[in-house]
């Protein structure tokens, strides 16, 4: 929690906090120990702790937060499955406010702002579906299970699409007659 009496006084301060929030302080299961199916799945790979470094300014209607958030994510390449541990940064925009009809911001309430919810979306939306090591990652070989990358293999890898499949089952391999006219 951040007492923001002080910035609310007066539009146009900033303060500056750099603080840090375990996962289990941001609601972020990465472990599996959430009741939330939700949370756990996304949570997935996360190490706490997580670095905060935001500046609040106040303006009319509440504050404005510019945060920078840093936290280890330890994920597999999605096509070769190598490990990839990676340093998040994460940059963003947020607005708090005391008067939160609409839900559009974070609320402040009795001053104070909590920074969790924040950090928690966030972190959130950081975290790539499918992770790559590099752009071009070339995957594994999907007969023999060979990396790509670093090695090559003779497996025909034959790309057979199921609808011309069966068409040329239909046509049962007289396929020179269908091109003459009748
Ligand atoms: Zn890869
Ligand atoms: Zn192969």
């Amino acid at each position: 929690m951040v007492n923001a009496a002080e910035l609310l006084r007066e539009p146009g301060l900033t303060r500056r906090i750099t603080t840090s929030l375990g996962l289990a302080e941001v609601e972020i299961s990465a472990d599996g120990g959430s009741a939330d199916d939700v949370q756990e799945e996304v949570g997935r790979g996360l190490h706490g702790p997580v670095g905060i470094d935001v500046e609040l300014t106040s303006t009319l209607d509440g504050i404005v937060a510019e945060v920078t958030l840093s936290a280890r994510l330890e994920m597999e390449c999605s096509r070769c499955l190598v490990p990839l541990d990676t340093q998040l940064s994460i940059t963003a925009v947020d607005t708090f406010a005391e008067d939160d009809a609409g839900g559009e911001h974070f609320p402040i309430e009795h001053r104070q702002l909590d920074l969790a919810p924040m950090v928690r979306d966030a972190l959130l939306l950081a975290i790539p579906d499918a992770p790559l090591c590099r752009a071009d990652c070339a995957g594994l070989c999907p007969v023999c299970g060979i990396d790509c990358n670093t090695s090559s293999c003779d497996c025909e890898v034959a790309v057979i699409d199921d609808r011309w499949a069966a068409l040329d089952e239909l046509r049962g391999g007289d396929t020179a007659s269908s091109t003459e006219p009748t």
